[in-house]
């Protein structure tokens, strides 16, 4: 009797009834679409271990940096103060899935997906490999042999390959260049890093040696997405129950009657997620194609034309007549056209840097000895080039006092992002109801000039108190003649 109390019928594929796991070992069907998909699945791999080394205007083609608070994206850099250009990147990227989908199904889940492309043509692959294919690795599942000598080796190869795959996977969000650093440093030098590499490595070995195609069932999002996604229109990879149907071994008492399915389950133990294709569209289906492959061999075998199974439509497979003009084939290339517009437009748009301009930290003024009010204004400047640049930094509206400026011109290496404060001392009088009116300018020769509209907080004439108010501002293009800051050592 089992130890596990038993569910009414089955869950998951992946699952018994009895709760314990069902190990899918899908047989593979090497037809015409899994040798498409072989050379589409290692060209991605070559261009995911290629992306990270490769530089476009000096740049990362990919980086996103939570350090740094940058995502670089094939030489543009987005700054933290680029919400919405990145929202606007976002919402085409969705749009575009949501695109790809309505077109043709779950092709991203079939054919390009990192899990999908990784765990068929490089994990099963050393696994059939090592085991004796899907007779021996079902032997070895039935044997409970988790841990056999056989199996110890493929998680030791499995292990390595996962280490490789986590650094790959870890340059897209530190670079090349630190993870350089992370490799030749000792683990004790740099501990958190080790971690990060540590479980990053664990995280990608447990997918792949244990989870595997419940990543796919269970965690990812996208397949539940698909029946909202998808219409009748949409290209699945589908049975064709009408043709199929009703199914049978084929022998001398079949009738002319049968359909063209002779029950031989090739479709269903080919299957990475275990499922079977003649019970129609199913989440588990990341229309990988090998069931098509399975079962033309079938059909070449008993003499039926292929495609029993096959890229078509719900609504093809009902005779009814393909339509390209739908709704959302209409409706998501305009809103993917006039996100990417935007986008192109707002990139397009923005200056060769962006100044911010804060206050300083603690009290909003200070008074001096000789009775003269100081102001801390800290100023950000993010260089979107990719040479240095100098930034020299006036004040208007300070004729009266002085304006010390501890780095002018602040020098600002390309796409990176530097701060400085500035001090603007000015007499008591120069205040009229506890504030004085400024502007901030910052300008790299005929390259950027941007002008700051800004608000000196002062003693006002009622109280004689410091004040308390905090604030910051954005650059905004403005003209006023400035008056220069000093420089302090
Ligand atoms: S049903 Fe067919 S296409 Fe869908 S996952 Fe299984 S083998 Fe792949
Ligand atoms: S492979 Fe084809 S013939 Fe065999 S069970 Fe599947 S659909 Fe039927």
């Amino acid at each position: 009797m089992s130890a596990h109390p038993v569910a009414a019928g089955r869950v998951l594929p992946t699952l018994n009834e009895d709760g314990s796991r069902n190990w899918i070992r899908p047989r593979v069907s090497p037809g015409p679409w899994w040798r498409r998909r072989q050379v589409i699945a290692y060209v991605l791999m070559f261009v995911f271990f290629a992306i990270p080394h490769v530089r476009i205007m000096g740049k990362p083609a990919f980086l996103m940096s939570f350090p740094k608070r940058e995502f670089t994206l094939m030489g543009y850099t987005f700054l933290p103060t680029d919400t919405l250009l990145f929202m606007l990147l976002l919402a085409s990227g969705v749009i575009g899935i949501f695109l790809l989908t309505a077109l043709f199904g779950r092709v991203w889940c079939g054919w390009a997906c990192p899990q999908t492309v990784y765990l068929e043509f490089l994990f099963r692959p050393i696994e059939r490999l090592l085991e004796g294919g899907y007779v021996g690795s079902r032997k070895l599942d039935r044997e409970k042999k988790f841990w056999g000598g056989r199996r110890i080796l493929k998680y030791a190869i499995y292990a390595v390959l996962s280490l490789f795959l986590a650094h790959t996977f870890l340059a897209y969000f530190v670079g090349t260049e630190e993870l350089a650093v992370w490799v030749r440093q000792s683990p004790w030098e740099h501990p958190k890093s080790f971690m990060v590499m540590a479980i990053t490595t664990i995280a990608i070995w447990y997918n792949f040696t244990y989870f595997r195609e419940q990543t796919c069932l269970i965690a990812c999002p996208y397949g539940r997405w698909q029946s909202v996604l998808l219409d009748k229109q949409s290209v699945i990879v589908a049975y064709d129950y009408n043709r199929g149907e009703p199914r049978g071994h084929q022998n001398a008492s079949s009738t002319a009657s049968a359909g063209d399915c002779i029950d031989c389950k090739a479709c269903v133990t080919t299957c990475p997620t275990g499922i079977d294709i003649r019970d129609g569209l199913q989440m588990e289906c990341v229309h990988c194609t090998q069931c098509i492959d399975a079962c033309d061999s079938i059909m070449d075998k008993v003499g039926k034309p292929r495609g029993l199974i096959r890229y078509s439509s719900q609504e093809a497979l009902a005779g009814k007549p393909r339509k390209l003009l739908r709704p959302r084939v209409v409706l998501y290339p305009l809103a993917l056209s006039l996100s990417l517009g935007a986008l192109l437009f707002a990139m397009a748009s923005k200056e060769s840097a962006d100044v911010t301009v804060l206050r300083g930290m603690g009290a909003p003024f200070v008074e001096e000895a000789n009775g003269q009010i100081a102001n801390q204004i800290r100023i950000k400047i993010a260089n979107r080039g990719n040479s240095e640049a100098r930034y020299t930094i006036n004040v208007d509206g300070a004729r009266s006092g002085r304006v010390i400026a501890p780095e002018n011109p602040l020098v600002v290496q390309g796409g990176t992002t530097r701060e400085t404060s500035i001090f603007v001392v000015m007499p008591r009088d120069a205040f009229e109801n506890g504030e004085r009116a400024i502007s901030v300018n910052v300008k790299d020769g005929a390259r950027f000039s941007n002008s700051i509209p800004w608000r000196l907080q002062g003693p006002s004439a009622a109280s004689g108190n410091n004040g308390s108010a905090t604030g910051s501002a954005t650059g905004s293009a403005g003209t006023n003649s400035a008056a220069p800051a000093e420089g302090r050592p």
